[in-house]
């Protein structure tokens, strides 16, 4: 090859790019001067995306060939973009031309779920917006009705540049801002960006399947009609934390009702309406939580149950508000509805807060299906106790895997009177994601509420996953290239800080991977 050949510029060929269609847009972007062409390369310049099944999710190798030509192998849609960006990272400096100097390379994921977690109303990325809310779970939406769709194709697209595969989103479904078409267009947009929508549901609470509207799945919608399957709750509706200085508030209306899990109707219900959610949107998979503002008292609750030590844990206001007997009893049935309609979903079974060193549930536990990905949230305290206490022993003999962190703290639940969702939060996030890799969890959810217009909550962000096996964010910005005359095997062994995937083979059980 000469000096010209270590560059595409003019009249390139794009493969793949109807199955890709977001990498040919971001190329287009980045290089305006060259004119795609999308079609087989053949012998031309050109692009080749390939899904890889061999690679695992996320995952991404680009080769170089004689041409010149440039495959850009990715795991799942998400290791081809995650692949073309690096190319955009590598190659950028001239609009006209794509510089090839930097190539080979190959990177994989060192934590495979890396999760956002947010609520409609208080996801803030399109700013110009009225109606900004930053707390609360009971809340309605305040802000214009496509402000859902303006907010999270933001979100979205700093997901699917910075390698962020997934994010949960309460309050889904609301008919004030855009019900289900808006739902759908945002699934279709996440999944062509490679980023995973996962819709929050609560298991006959939080609303449902459909968070607000008139809909049939919406809890308190159902439960106007079958007012005998309301829970008898046991206390008051709510939960208050610990490590949050003031009391939280939860006045009584339609999103705080709750159904009884020992009706059957309810969990036919809800079974129903989850397959109707895997099979109506394009979704990546869902985060299933059993409800955490308090339990059904009724008598078949608690004779179903019989576990007084978790019973026990609800006693105190700081205490558990949710039981793990419920989740281990319904979520099994949640997850087959949904897997029977999709095959490639995350699936999240939120396993509550501040109790993964106190188990007072294992044995039903073991009820629980493998391959679901079990989130364990910790706030600050917790958090100093599980850095240093849980070990890869301990966790190798938990009842459930995959295990994740998620982070409720470094946002607006933990700490005093000023929020923390605009701290620079970067060291706690890099933290947990360094002892997750070192326990045998993998994963972190961290809240992705605040857009990065602040510069502490970009880095934060861009940090999450920087340090040890958790790391994903991409090699430092490449120096601009100069033009080359050696072929590009040897300009990449000479120049191109290659670096070697720490887990080539991947996790061990990846969903949805290959
Ligand atoms: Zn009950």
């Amino acid at each position: 090859m000469n000096a010209s050949s270590a560059w595409l510029f003019g009249t390139v060929a794009i493969e793949g790019a109807d199955r890709f269609p977001h990498a040919l847009r971001r190329l287009k972007e980045a290089f305006p001067g060259i004119d795609w062409r999308p079609g087989p390369v053949r012998g031309l310049p050109g692009v080749r995306l390939v899904a890889e099944p061999g690679l695992v999710e996320g995952a991404f190798k680009i080769a170089l060939d004689e041409g010149p030509r440039v495959t850009v192998s990715g795991g799942r849609t998400s290791g081809v973009i995650y692949g073309v960006e690096e190319l955009i990272r590598r190659g950028a400096g001239a609009a006209g031309r794509l510089a090839l100097d930097r190539l080979p390379t190959e990177d994989a994921p060192g934590l495979p779920y890396r999760i956002w977690w947010t609520w409609d109303h208080s996801t803030n990325w399109e700013l110009s917006q009225v109606g900004v809310q930053e707390i609360g779970v009971f809340n309605p939406y305040g802000k214009p009705p496509g402000g859902f769709l303006a907010d999270y194709k933001r979100l979205v697209d700093f997901c699917s540049r910075n390698r962020i595969p997934a994010v949960t989103i309460f309050g889904f479904l609301r008919d004030s801002h855009g019900g289900i078409p808006a739902a759908q267009e945002l699934c279709r947009y996440g999944a062509e960006r490679g980023v995973r929508i996962l819709p929050g549901i609560a298991i006959g609470a939080y609303g449902g399947v459909y968070w607000e509207g008139d809909h049939k799945y919406n809890l308190a919608t159902w439960l106007k009609k079958n007012p005998q399957f309301s829970a008898k709750m046991e206390k008051g509706v709510g939960f208050q934390l610990a490590d949050l200085d003031f009391p939280l508030n939860f006045p009584a209306s339609d999103y705080t009702v709750r159904a009884c899990p020992s009706a059957p109707e309810t969990m036919e219900w809800m079974e129903e309406a989850v397959s109707w959610l895997a099979e109506t949107f394009e979704i990546g998979g869902i985060n299933i939580e059993s409800g955490d503002y308090g339990v059904c008292g009724c008598d078949r609750c608690v004779a179903r149950r019989a576990n007084e030590a978790e019973a026990a844990r609800r006693v105190d206001d700081h205490g558990d508000s949710w039981s793990h007997s419920d989740m281990a009893a319904d979520f099994p049935r949640l997850y087959r509805a949904a897997n029977a309609k999709r095959d490639d979903l995350w699936i999240v079974c939120e396993m509550q807060w501040d109790n993964l060193l106190d188990p007072v549930a294992s044995e039903v536990q073991k009820k629980l299906p493998k391959g679901a990905i079990y989130q364990h949230t910790a706030n600050r305290s917790f958090w100093q106790r599980l850095r240093t206490e849980l070990t890869p022993e301990y966790v190798a003999g938990l009842p459930t895997e995959p295990n994740i962190f998620r982070c409720q703290f470094a946002c607006q639940w933990n700490g005093d009177d000023r929020t923390e969702r605009y701290f620079f939060n970067a060291r706690t996030f890099a933290d947990m994601a360094e002892v997750a890799a070192k326990v045998g969890f993998e994963g972190l959810t961290v809240w992705g509420e605040p857009s990065p217009y602040q510069a502490t909550v970009e880095l934060s962000y861009l940090a999450s996953w920087a340090d040890g096996r958790g790391r994903t964010a991409s090699s430092p910005s490449p120096a601009r290239s100069t033009p080359i005359a050696t072929g590009p095997r040897s300009a990449a062994s000479s120049s191109a800080p290659r670096r070697s995937p720490r887990r080539s083979a991947g996790p061990a059980r990846p969903r949805g991977a290959g």
